[in-house]
C-alpha cells in the first residue's frame, strides 16, 4: 500500500472525535502531497528548519504543527505561521512565544508538554512545574498565548501496562487542569497522546489528538523517534 491508501484506511477506523497529525519528518514534499491530496490538512514536524522549508513550498492551507522539542532561539521562525505548538515545556519558552506572537499580531495556540515516561531523555514538565506556570502572574500577562491542552509521550516499551498507566496519568492531569484553570474556556480541549505504536491505548485512555508518522508514511531512515 502507498501513502494515499495508508492514510485513508487508517483514518476510516478512528473515532470521529480523534484528530490525526500526520508526522512527516524526514519525508519529502512529494510524499506529503500524496497525503494532502486525500484531503488531509494537519501535518507535524519536529525540527524547525525542516518545518520552515516545507511550509514555504507546500500549499498554504496546510495546518502545520510543531511536535518536537523547541529552543527559544528558533521560536521566531515558526510563530508567523504555525497552527499549534505541542511541545512547550518551560516558562521561558512561553514568554518567547508570547513575544513573537505579539510581534506577528497573532494568538499562538500551544500545548504544554508533560513528562510522563520513565525515560529521563524525554522532555516535559512535572505536574508541579505545570501548576507553577499556570499560577504565575507572568503567565496571566501573556495575552498572545492560548493554552489548548496537554501533550505527552509514553515510554518506548512493549509493556502495554506501562504505556496505559502513563496515558491514564496524563488524562488525569488534563482533566484536573481543565477543571482548575480552564473550566470556562472551551479551547482547552486537546489531549495530544499516542503515536504509531501506542495510539489505540491512547484513544482508549481519552486522547483527542494522535501524532502518526510510520503508519502513514512508512518507516523512517535512521534513528528519529526522539524529538
Ligand atoms: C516522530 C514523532 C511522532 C510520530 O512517530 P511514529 O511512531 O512514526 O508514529 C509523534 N510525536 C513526536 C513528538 C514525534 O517526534
Amino acid at each position: 500500500m502507498g501513502i494515499r491508501e495508508n492514510i485513508i484506511v487508517f483514518k476510516e477506523q478512528l473515532p470521529s472525535k480523534v484528530k490525526v497529525v500526520a508526522v512527516s519528518k524526514t519525508k519529502s514534499p512529494e510524499e506529503i502531497l500524496e497525503a494532502y491530496h486525500t484531503g488531509h490538512r494537519i501535518f507535524g514536524e519536529n525540527r524547525v528548519q525542516e518545518l520552515v522549508q516545507k511550509a514555504e513550498i507546500l500549499p498554504p492551507d496546510i495546518e502545520w504543527h510543531m511536535v518536537g522539542h523547541l529552543q527559544t532561539n528558533k521560536v521566531k521562525y515558526i510563530v508567523p505561521f504555525v497552527s499549534l505548538i505541542h511541545s512547550v515545556d518551560s516558562m521561558k519558552l512561553l514568554t518567547t512565544i508570547n513575544k513573537e506572537a505579539e510581534k506577528n499580531g497573532r494568538i499562538q495556540d500551544c500545548l504544554l508538554q508533560i513528562h510522563i515516561a520513565m525515560e529521563e531523555t524525554k522532555f516535559g514538565l512535572s505536574e508541579q512545574e505545570l501548576k507553577d506556570i499556570l499560577n504565575s502572574p507572568q503567565f496571566a500577562e501573556q495575552k498572545n498565548i492560548r493554552i489548548c491542552g496537554l501533550m505527552g509521550m509514553a515510554t518506548f516499551t512493549d509493556d502495554e501496562k506501562v504505556i496505559r498507566n502513563e496515558f491514564k496519568y496524563l488524562a488525569k492531569v488534563f482533566h484536573q487542569t481543565k477543571s482548575h484553570y480552564f473550566i470556562q474556556h472551551n479551547y482547552f480541549s486537546v489531549l495530544s497522546m499516542g503515536m504509531s505504536g501506542d495510539y489505540s491505548i491512547a484513544i482508549e485512555e481519552g486522547s483527542t489528538m494522535i501524532r502518526i508518522g510510520t503508519i502513514i508514511f512508512g518507516e523512517r531512515e535512521g534513528p528519529n523517534r526522539q524529538s
